[in-house]
């Protein structure tokens, strides 16, 4: 279904938790979750009924996302009732890797197609203070598994200022003999404790390699890649860039919301609807998607209303 300014909407992206194994500094709040964030989480029949009838709505693609999508029990169980009535072109994962190695296999098994797998830094140290106390070698086993299974991967570095800027050519040089997609992402205002000076633009990344050679854009993100090498790297620059004229999805929030954009406080709630019901409130948030972002700006509330692990990335 299109949207109010003519963009067909094809993707949801579902939070099937706010939990997370870590806390980024730019994501969670250092304390974790709320206790009251915990009640309302969507149950499996519940996200199974709600895709379904977005997918009557047109849409083709799913990314299971959250918080942390593999600290939810059962999450394989889920990919496999998402996967088994073969209507969904793509449905896809993205995690921050560190549980991944032994659920690798299990995943690929029950029809998951596609993982990102987020990766800020190659130093034990800085990951460990960017994650608050995450281990490396365990993101570094999850992605080996990744690929050892033969699924197309994307990794995800968002950009920080004086954090991991010097590591961006060390983090292209993985492209060089792994078949990934790296992307560098640009720092948006989501709440967590991380402060607008460690904005670094989408750009510091040509600057820091300028080897880097075009590739045909997806309409979202500026693609590049180094001479012969197996890999590409990608630009998500929201800020600088914003790619909002191409913006294809939504967003159901682990509470069970509907999140017409990532930047706008703007919710729908699904609670009690089914049938033509929850189909109406699904046009209602596909038809609410605003035209594009405002600017971000790291002073003052978030424009997104929520912590980004509340939303799902
Ligand atoms: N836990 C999983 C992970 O880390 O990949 C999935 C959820 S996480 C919220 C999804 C993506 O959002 C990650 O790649 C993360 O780096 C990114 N992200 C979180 N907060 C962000 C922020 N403030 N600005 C830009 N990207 C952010
Ligand atoms: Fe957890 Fe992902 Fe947020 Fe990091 S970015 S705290 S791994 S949800």
């Amino acid at each position: 279904m299109k949207d109010a300014f003519g963009r067909e909407i094809r993707y949801l992206r579902v939070s099937v938790t706010d939990r997370c194994n870590l806390r980024c500094r730019y994501c969670m709040p250092a304390a974790g979750v709320p206790d009251k964030g915990h009640g309302n989480i969507l149950s499996f029949e519940r996200i199974a009924e709600i895709v379904a009838a977005a997918t009557e709505l047109g849409v083709s693609k799913v990314r299971l996302t959250g918080g942390e999508p593999l600290v939810r029990r059962g999450i394989v169980d889920l990919v496999r009732t998402l996967a088994a009535p073969g209507t969904l072109r793509d449905l896809a994962m993205t995690t921050n890797g560190t549980l991944l190695a032994d659920l690798a296999r299990p995943l690929k098994d029950a029809g998951l197609m596609r993982l990102n797998i987020s990766l800020d830094s190659l130093d034990p140290d800085t990951y460990r203070a960017v994650t608050r106390g995450g281990d490396l070698a365990l993101a570094k086993r999850g992605l080996r598994a990744a690929l050892d299974c033969g699924f197309p991967v994307k990794l995800n570095a968002v950009l920080q200022r004086g954090v991991n800027e010097r590591e961006i050519p060390d983090l292209v040089d993985l492209t060089r003999d792994l078949p990934v997609e790296l992307r560098f992402i640009e720092l948006m205002p989501m709440n967590g404790d991380c402060a607008g000076d460690a904005f670094l633009p989408g750009s510091a990344v040509l600057d820091a390699v300028p080897a880097l050679r075009p590739l045909e854009g997806d309409g979202k993100a500026r693609r590049f890649a180094l001479p012969g090498a197996a890999g590409t790297v990608g630009l998500i620059e929201p800020a600088s860039r914003p790619f909002c004229a191409a913006c294809d999805r939504l967003r159901l929030t682990a509470d069970g919301k509907l999140k017409p954009c990532l930047l706008d406080s703007r919710e729908i709630p699904l609670e009690g609807l089914h049938g033509d019901e929850l189909t109406a409130a699904l046009r209602d948030a596909i038809l609410a998607k605003p035209a594009a972002h405002g600017a971000l700006s790291f002073t003052g509330q978030s424009p997104a209303g929520r912590p980004m692990n509340r939303i799902g990335g």
